[in-house]
């Protein structure tokens, strides 16, 4: 009887890509993912218990509603479902779903049961889901069963740990586990595109620092406070690690361009080519693996695929563009969702942008302002003036 069975919910959690590997590198994976789960709800001020039988994990604790929003915003992870935990048999998975429909399922409606098996004895799948959609569909009048386009779907799981009923399957980001894959030094600025290409970064498992390199009086008023808060917000993304971020002071670069008046059409790529050998040279000493920005084919000036193949120039280190595709919309549609869009945006010009800046800067010419502008010096002066900022879960350290 339903009544006398003691009900208990638990979060069942699905990673997806990790499947694909080897055995010894899927176990390490989980054991990252794992960690990650653990740290953002601990971050949260839940305690909980976690286990990881075959092919998922289980998370139990109290408010388990909290639980699955928490862990849908974790990298690696495919989808959440809070289900009802009973006896792995027919009849109690029976009057578990029986109890969740009466609460959620409101007819008129089409509804569908799907049921799996991980123990294969007693009834197969079909005669499962026939059992418990039967029970349904007496249960509760005015329903009508749909397994092709069913507006309710219910699932049931007989699993090794007990059976398993839920109605949802709450989406998350999918990736792989933060920290999985190494590290990345992430130019970071107070524009939309830098903040998805490094929240991009995070969900394939990188570990990210971020580099801003602050123009000084050449930058609008509100550049290097937005660039502050795009880091802040990000670190909500890998909650319990500190995530670092490096100011350079730039500002003797733009002042060194304007006094020596190199081409003005060459700055853009100029300046690129500068905050690429700032991130190449730091990259090494922050144990990262690549350089990432949010660049993206003809976006500006100075994202045509001439000038990007120069700027890459600057560094022998990877530069990573994951935006490099993305329609601006799409890019817009990402930062809204990761909670990186800012709806007010301040001053954010920048005061060294040409009229006319190239589109198409040749290496010669560019060599030639670089040789001019002392770049070497530059660079050594730059970064000696670089400061640190670290956020953690959402708010500077
Ligand atoms: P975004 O492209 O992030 O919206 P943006 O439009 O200000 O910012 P672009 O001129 O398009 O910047 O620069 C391309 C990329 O160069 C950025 O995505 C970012 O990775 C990097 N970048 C630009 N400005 C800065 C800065 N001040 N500090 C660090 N990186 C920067
Ligand atoms: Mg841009």
């Amino acid at each position: 009887m339903a009544e006398q069975q003691e009900e208990r919910k638990v979060v069942m959690v699905r990673y997806g890509e990790l499947f694909l590997k080897s055995d010894p590198v899927k176990y390490h994976f989980i054991g990252i993912l794992l960690r990650n789960i653990r740290w953002a709800l601990e971050t949260a001020g839940h305690s909980s218990s976690i286990r990881s039988p075959r092919g998922r994990i289980f998370v139990s604790g109290e408010k388990p509603e909290e639980i699955a929003a928490i862990i849908a915003r974790v990298f690696g992870v495919v989808d959440v479902s809070i289900c009802t935990l009973v006896e792995a048999s027919p009849d109690a998975l029976r009057d578990a779903a029986v109890a969740l429909a009466r609460s959620h399922l409101h007819p008129p409606c089409r509804f569908a049961v799907r049921a799996k098996r991980q123990t294969k004895t007693g009834m197969n799948s079909q005669q499962l889901g026939e059992h418990i959609g039967s029970a349904v569909y007496d249960a509760i009048p005015g329903l009508s069963v749909d397994l092709t386009h069913p507006e309710y779907e219910l699932f049931a799981e007989v699993r090794d740990c007990g059976g398993l009923v839920y109605d949802k399957r709450i989406p998350a980001p999918g990736g792989l586990p933060w920290g999985s894959q190494g590290k990345v030094l992430s130019l970071l600025s107070s524009g939309i595109d830098s903040p998805v290409a490094s929240w991009l970064a995070m969900k394939r498992g990188c570990e990210v620092a971020h580099l801003h390199m602050d123009g000084g009086r050449w930058a609008g008023a509100d550049v290097r406070e937005t660039a502050i808060e795009n880091h802040r917000r990000l670190s909500l993304w890998c909650p319990g690690a500190d995530l670092k971020m490096i100011v350079a002071d730039a500002e003797p670069f733009y002042d060194r361009m304007q006094e020596l008046r190199v081409p003005a059409r060459l700055r853009c790529v100029l300046c690129k080519r500068f905050m690429l050998r700032v991130a190449g040279t730091l990259a090494g000493p922050e144990g990262a693996q690549a350089v990432l920005t949010g660049e993206n084919l003809g976006q500006v000036a100075s994202q045509t695929l001439a000038n990007l193949a120069v700027i890459a120039d600057a560094t022998t280190v990877p530069v990573l563009r994951p935006l490099i595709t993305y329609d601006k919309g799409e890019t817009v549609t990402l930062a809204r969702k990761i909670g990186t869009f800012m709806e007010k945006q301040g001053d954010l010009a920048c005061r060294a942008v040409p009229r006319m800046p190239a589109t198409a800067a040749t290496r010669e010419a560019v060599a030639e302002s670089e040789a001019e502008l002392g770049i070497d010096e530059l660079l050594g002066t730059v970064l000696s003036r670089v400061t640190y900022i670290t956020a953690r879960n959402g708010k500077i350290l």
